[in-house]
């Protein structure tokens, strides 16, 4: 292929898949036009299209360091602070141009963070780690491919370290070392967009220690890899969009999709393989993807843009928008919405340079920025739903609107001003329940919460990279405890 794709041209290349997906309990045969799923698929497909469109080329396309030709963000290894920060800016913009969750920035930050690690790996050890690694990144650009990074294990239970579980399988781990590769055993849960993804980028969850060696393994199969099963979750509201093109849907374009990825005894050859029982390096691993995946984060500040401008329209169609205090409320989202946005960008501006030249956020900001996105979507849906009103729960459906014998009393008695629809008036709150209780609030609420970890692993962070002793030396210097070279 060797270019980038278009919308039409990913979907086409999604049906070549051969992907073994379930779904309430029934295999879907055809994953591309599953309803349910289809929407998620559209939110990937974004990320194709706008790459196209010339507003958006310098932050949906650049340059690959490997072959200098033209590439997909999506597929990039960051050069410089500037990749960094129009990385940031890139989620912002995704996330207010679909208002869902989009999926492919997982796989992007699995790559950078393998990049890191293969190349530090091959320094300490003489592997080829990232030879092979740069052969699969080289795979991916040139086919303008969508990743899934898969880190998360199941875990079982959590007092017990991987090698110690009743059942091994609790973690992922290698069952049997071949000539030719690896075979592996386990599961990811909470998977962003694995169904629609070509490749599935898998790596350890946690630190392992010696014991725990064979849980150490970092690889790269096709999604459709033998062995490889999808079961998706559930979301709120999700059997709506079986109803047909209802606005009761809130959103009519986009949406998100996680899934549990079951690894049954799946061979890996050697040349996918990018980390082998090198237990020294999980750490590294798991704590840059972490990083760069928290940066990520920048998604829900575009997901925020949709919700504040939902907000101030209701707010107008209410005939409210005047009030002080919804005034207030609006600035107060403005205000808790672009805190948000300083902190992907800070995490960026303040990157630097890694093992190997790839560029890393500063890990302390892109923890502080994740911490702040466990808690500010949460208080921007609060004032959302608080001018929304009651009817962002109560309103009744589309057919009742439509309705010969109803449809009359619902147009009349749920119109405000008179030259609004009600139509339009129960569209947008629609659209506020998709985001803050509906299939979006996975992503603008209970991903913020637990997605790139939940907040008491962002705390652990914060804690371990504060610099608290220079805090407390010129604490200290400044009232006289301790001598310092003040200016006198
Ligand atoms: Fe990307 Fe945000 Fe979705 Fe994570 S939650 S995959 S960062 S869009
Ligand atoms: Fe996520």
């Amino acid at each position: 292929m060797g270019k980038l794709m278009n919308a039409q041209e990913y979907e086409e290349s999604l049906r070549k898949l051969n992907l073994n997906v379930y779904l309430f309990g029934r295999k879907v045969e055809n994953v591309v036009d599953d309803p349910i799923i289809r929407p998620s698929m559209k939110a990937v497909a974004a990320t194709y299209e706008y790459a196209h469109r010339p507003e958006y080329e310098d932050l949906l396309t650049t340059r690959s360091h490997l072959t200098g030709k033209k590439i997909n963000r999506f597929t990039h290894i960051h050069q410089s602070v500037d990749d960094l920060v129009k990385k940031s800016k890139m989620g912002r913009l995704m996330g207010s141009l679909t208002a869902c969750c989009f999926q492919r920035c997982v796989g992007m930050d699995a790559m950078n963070a393998l990049s890191i690690t293969t190349h530090a790996m091959d320094k300490e050890y003489g592997t080829e780690y990232n030879r092979r690694f740069l052969k699969f990144l080289e795979h991916v650009q040139e086919n303008d491919l969508t990743c899934d990074g898969a880190m998360t294990d199941p875990k079982g239970d959590r007092s017990l370290p991987p090698g110690r579980q009743p059942d091994p399988d609790l973690f992922l781990h290698v069952v049997e070392e071949r000539k030719d590769g690896i075979v592996v055993r386990g599961a990811k849960a909470h998977q962003t967009g694995a169904v629609n993804s070509h490749e599935i980028i898998v790596m350890p969850t946690i630190t392992m220690r010696e014991e725990d060696r064979d849980y150490a393994v970092a690889f790269a199969l096709p999604s459709d890899a033998q062995g490889i099963t999808y079961i998706l979750g559930r979301q709120s509201c999700d059997t709506r969009k079986l109803e047909g093109p209802t606005f009761d849907r809130g959103n009519l374009f986009y949406g998100g999709h996680e899934a549990l990825v079951v690894f049954d005894d799946v061979f890996v050859p050697w040349e996918r393989v990018f980390m082998y029982k090198e237990y020294a390096f999980t750490t590294q691993l798991v704590e840059n993807f972490a990083a760069y995946h928290r940066q990520s984060y920048a998604c829900k500040v575009g997901v925020g843009d949709v919700l504040i401008g939902a907000a101030q329209t209701i707010a107008e169609y209410n005939g409210a928008e005047r009030a002080s205090h919804v005034k207030d409320k609006i600035i107060e989202m403005n205000h808790l919405n672009e805190t948000l946005f300083c902190g992907c960008l800070a995490c960026a501006s303040e990157g630097h340079r890694e093992s190997g030249g790839t560029f890393l956020v500063d890990v302390l900001l892109a923890n502080v920025h994740k911490q702040n996105i466990t808690r500010f979507p949460y208080e921007i849906a609060r004032l959302a739903q608080d001018i929304a009103g009651g009817l962002v729960v109560t309103c009744p459906s589309e057919a009742d609107l439509n309705s010969p014998e109803v449809g009359k009393w619902v147009k009349k008695y749920y119109r405000t001003k008179a030259d609004v629809p009600t139509e339009y008036r129960m569209r947008i709150l629609r659209l506020i329940e998709n985001i803050t209780l509906g299939t979006a609030a996975v992503g603008y609420l209970t991903e913020s919460m637990h997605g790139a970890g939940s907040p008491q692993a962002q705390r652990i962070m914060i804690a371990r990279l504060v610099n608290m002793k220079q805090k407390q030396k010129i604490a200290k210097e400044l009232c006289g405890i301790i001598k310092g070279d003040q200016v006198s």
